[in-house]
């Protein structure tokens, strides 16, 4: 008989942690695992706000694959998927290469839903992958170049679009790297604007009040202007329209207004609601006995019928069900049913406050940054042990700006 073949698509949060996971429960020689992802190095998703504003260097945001993977179990390959056929079970790559495999589990990840707004997909800048990120920081830096020369303030007015949990975290990185851009490029900060623009009537939708009273707060005292209840109706490079009438100069909009599932999803004949791969109770695709789904490319449906968010936590519990039940479907053994359990919310605002809630505890302030810091260390023990965490607590490198 021939070693059964899985394959996973996708090196996030869920298709790293299900890997770890086969590493640890698949016997020498008992399926040939191949891990597919577009680069070669991970990018810590939680974390691109920083590298957005500069506030980080890279080898903070990035760790190199085939590092991650220590057993021999998993092979690693780079390649783009750009197609699966379900019925021949094959993954077709953008290079052309075709990938066999007996057992798929699909963590493609999640794209920017920018709901149509026109000129938001062509002019606005998104937090998306390292690369999308990286993008903003370079357009901020040509920015303050540009503006020792023409002094046009359009160049310095960054607008942040969504007062949600990520354009807040992103908000929180701008305070913390305007003063050392205009440090470097020797320009007043008086000159630099920060915006954020919601729809909503409050900053951070779904938070309780105290933490949005604090977060409103900490904002202004930083100088960011706050323009709540605003809706953006267009975006070219060099303005944003309001539906306040107001027609704002800025050739920055960062756009994190929602997400959605991977847009590649829609292309396969897949089970799809709300841009996402509909799973069981088991994180198998509905009605599909060998390909699994998790992370924000999947939809799971609570017992109230309402879906998990598209969080890491979400996408990392998943995973660590996720590796064992692949390998009690070609063992042939029952499959567990996943059950999530919700740890809490941390929203950080740049390096020294956060907002949040830790199992039941409301934290905000300097504690909640400390917390947040917990937090992510604990992801990077999870994927490399005490080990990575080190390695990445004493990384060298400066910050960009
Ligand atoms: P991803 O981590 O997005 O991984 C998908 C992988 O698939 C990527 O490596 C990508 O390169 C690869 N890929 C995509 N398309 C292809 C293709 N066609 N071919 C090959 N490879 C492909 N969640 C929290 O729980 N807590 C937080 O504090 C938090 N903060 C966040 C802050 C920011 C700025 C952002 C953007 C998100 C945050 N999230 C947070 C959400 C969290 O990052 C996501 O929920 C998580 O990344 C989802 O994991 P995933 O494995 O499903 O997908």
């Amino acid at each position: 008989m021939q070693t059964p073949k899985i394959v996973i698509l996708g090196a996030g949060y869920g298709g790293l942690i299900t890997s770890r996971q086969l590493e640890k429960t698949l016997k020498n020689g008992e399926a040939e695992v191949t891990l597919i992802n577009k680069h070669d190095y991970h990018y810590i998703s939680t974390q691109l706000h920083k590298t957005g504003a500069g506030t980080a260097p890279d080898e903070k945001i990035t760790l190199h694959i085939p590092d991650l993977l220590k057993t021999g179990k998993v092979q690693f390959k780079r390649g783009t998927v750009q197609n699966v056929n379900f019925t021949a079970k094959k993954v077709q790559l953008e290079s052309g290469e075709v990938i066999d495999y007996d057992y798929l589990m699909i963590g493609l990840g999640f794209d920017v839903s920018t709901f149509g707004i026109p000129g938001v997909e062509e002019n606005a800048f998104k937090i998306k992958s390292f690369r999308s990120t990286k993008a903003i920081h370079n357009h901020m830096l040509r920015q303050f170049a540009a503006f020792k020369e023409d002094q046009d303030p359009s160049r310095l007015t960054f607008a942040v679009a969504g007062a949600g949990f990520t354009g807040i975290e992103m908000i929180g990185e701008l305070i913390e790297a305007m003063p050392k851009l205009c440090r470097k490029y020797d320009i007043p900060v008086s000159e630099t604007r920060i915006i954020n623009i919601e729809a909503y009537e409050t900053v951070l939708p779904g938070f309780d009040q105290k933490a949005i009273d604090f977060t409103a707060g900490y904002l202004r005292k930083n100088g960011v202007e706050l323009m709540t209840s605003t809706k953006i109706l267009e975006c070219s490079p060099t303005s944003i329209t309001l539906d306040n009438g107001e027609e704002l100069p800025s050739r920055t909009l960062i756009w994190s207004g929602g997400v959605r599932g991977n847009t590649l999803l829609e292309e396969l004949a897949l089970p799809i609601s709300k841009g996402r791969i509909v799973i069981d109770k088991f994180l198998r695709v509905k009605g599909m006995d060998n390909v699994f789904c998790i992370g924000d490319a999947a939809l799971f449906l609570k017992n109230d019928g309402t879906p998990l968010p598209p969080t890491a936590q979400v996408a990392i519990q998943q995973a660590e069900v996720c590796g064992p039940n692949l390998v009690a479907t070609l063992r042939g053994q029952q499959l567990k049913a996943f059950e999530y359990h919700h740890k809490g919310t941390v929203a950080s605002i740049g390096n020294k406050a956060a907002v949040g809630k830790v199992f039941g505890l409301k934290i905000s302030g300097l504690f909640a940054a400390l917390m947040k810091q917990v937090i992510e260390a604990r992801y990077l023990f999870v994927l490399g042990g005490p080990g990575l965490v080190i390695k990445q607590l004493f990384r060298a490198g400066k910050p960009q700006s």
